[in-house]
């Protein structure tokens, strides 16, 4: 990640910059921010701007083979250590076991909060830790001599989640640092780290993103039009993290549209070709998707009977969503609504229990093409 990628933060990345360049680097660093303020981005791009072979004045050249190892997250200088709930069964105690999945997370979406890593690893409710095993990985790395002969880089994300007898083997480590090594805890909140590492690391304030570079990012990033990027930039107050959850919320929902316009419009031709490749193409979401799939359908069935027997009533519905009723819901109505749930209910009871999904899509299809005909 190069600094022109992260968003917003300029007097940050001057400030990294100039101490890089005056040399007063100190060796351990706490980023402390609020979430989604993209204090994890920013860190990246300085350590790829450190390790780079040809920096720039302001940024890292993103070409050299030290900026592409970073880049890939495979660079053996950067190490990385993070929350993770430690399980014996999934064989999980210490960063390192969940380091394909981080890598993963990051390329994916460079911005995500706590919340957004255990929902990635299936752990969401669950309490992460960087546990004391972490801290025994943490010198076990910095013992391994240099590979770029510039620094060693420890990005420590989240160290509230630190447990004590961790933090007391990380102070050590800081007390006495190994030579060109490079600590950044990334932090949101410090009222959970112990003072004495506190006193340890200089800080580095991150402030919330402003509302004109979200709406930016949302904009650029996701193709959201620019009103409404502008509303979820300023629900999300700051917190970018928020708003990208918002808009890919909103693009699963355009996701289920289609699929949806598509079963309905196969089903009314009872095109028994496109009725199997849309039926196969349901089955193969994961089951929560199928699940929203369903409950997605109820909903567009209960606003087209209300659209078509409660003309005046404001229907909860999504531009693409109106204008599609405008033509559909007519074939929604009395003669059909019952079963038409009905069948919903069921597909959503058995996806639950695990029933399988080809058949039970392929046999919901067919059923569609009759219960859509009855409402003609
Ligand atoms: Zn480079």
């Amino acid at each position: 990640m190069q600094f022109k990628d992260v968003i917003g933060q300029d007097a940050v990345k001057s400030r990294l910059i100039s101490e890089f360049k005056s040399d007063r680097l100190s060796h351990a660093k706490m980023l402390l921010g609020p979430e989604g303020s993209g204090k994890l981005p920013l860190t990246l791009a300085f350590a790829q701007f450190l390790l780079c072979d040809s920096p720039s004045g302001e940024d890292s050249c993103g070409a050299c083979p030290n900026c592409q190892k970073v880049q890939s997250l495979t660079h053996p200088d950067l190490h990385f250590v993070y929350p993770v709930v430690v399980s014996k069964a999934d064989k999980v105690t210490t960063s390192d076991d969940l380091r394909t999945e981080w890598n993963e997370l990051i390329h994916k979406r460079p911005y995500f909060s706590l919340n957004t890593w255990l929902e990635y690893n299936d752990r969401l409710g669950k309490n992460p830790i960087i546990g004391v095993d972490e801290s025994r990985a943490i010198m076990k790395k910095l013992s391994l001599k240099s590979y770029s002969d510039k620094f060693k880089i420890m990005i420590i994300w989240m160290p509230e989640k630190m447990n004590t007898q961790a933090a007391n083997k990380l102070l050590k480590i800081l007390e006495e640092p190994p030579k060109k090594t490079l600590f950044f805890l990334v932090c949101d909140n410090s009222e959970n780290i112990l003072p004495t590492i506190l006193s340890r690391a200089q800080i580095v304030h991150v402030p919330a993103l402003k509302s004109e570079e979200i709406t930016n990012y949302l904009t650029q990033t996701f193709q959201v039009e620019t009103g409404v990027a502008e509303t979820m930039a300023n629900l999300s107050q700051g917190n970018i993290v928020n708003a990208i959850d918002a808009v890919q919320g909103d693009s699963s929902k355009h996701a289920y549209f289609e699929l949806f316009v598509k079963l309905m419009r196969s089903a009314y031709a009872a095109n028994p070709i496109e009725l199997m490749d849309v039926s196969e193409e349901i089955a193969a979401l994961d089951r929560e998707k199928q699940k929203n799939f369903i409950l997605y359908g109820l909903h567009i069935f209960r606003e087209s009977i209300i659209m078509n027997y409660l003309k005046d009533k404001l229907l909860n519905l999504r531009k693409e969503e109106s204008e599609f009723l405008q033509k559909f819901a007519r074939f929604i109505n009395n003669k059909n609504i019952t079963e038409l749930t009905d069948e919903f209910n069921n597909a959503y009871y058995h996806i639950e229990r695990n029933a399988n999904a080809k058949i039970l899509f392929s046999d919901l299809v067919i059923k569609l093409t009759k219960l859509v005909r009855k409402g003609v």
